[in-house]
């Protein structure tokens, strides 16, 4: 899936662009680590689940490391008390 890749990368340059010059520090680390996905082809797949991350997700968010469900269950517990890292 070249041309996924291919995508993935523009969108994540042009996230990571954004990024420097918002001076977004967090941003910043998202997009790197997804960059660092991208390389090791890990890139689109859920970071927690394993599952395909839905490329309508990554459209609008190119530094998801998550899909929707394991995103909203870490924001959920985060609702409730500190993260456990
Ligand atoms: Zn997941």
């Amino acid at each position: 899936m070249e041309e996924t890749d291919d995508w993935a990368v523009a969108d994540l340059e042009t996230a990571l662009d954004v990024a420097e010059v918002s001076r977004d520090a967090g941003e910043l680390a998202e997009v790197e680590a997804a960059l660092v996905r991208v390389a090791d082809g890990t890139y689109g797949t859920c970071v927690e689940c394993g599952e395909p991350i839905p490329h309508a997700r990554l459209a609008a968010s190119p530094s998801a490391a998550r899909c929707i469900a394991c995103q909203e269950r870490l924001e959920a517990g985060a609702r409730r008390g500190p993260p456990t890292l």
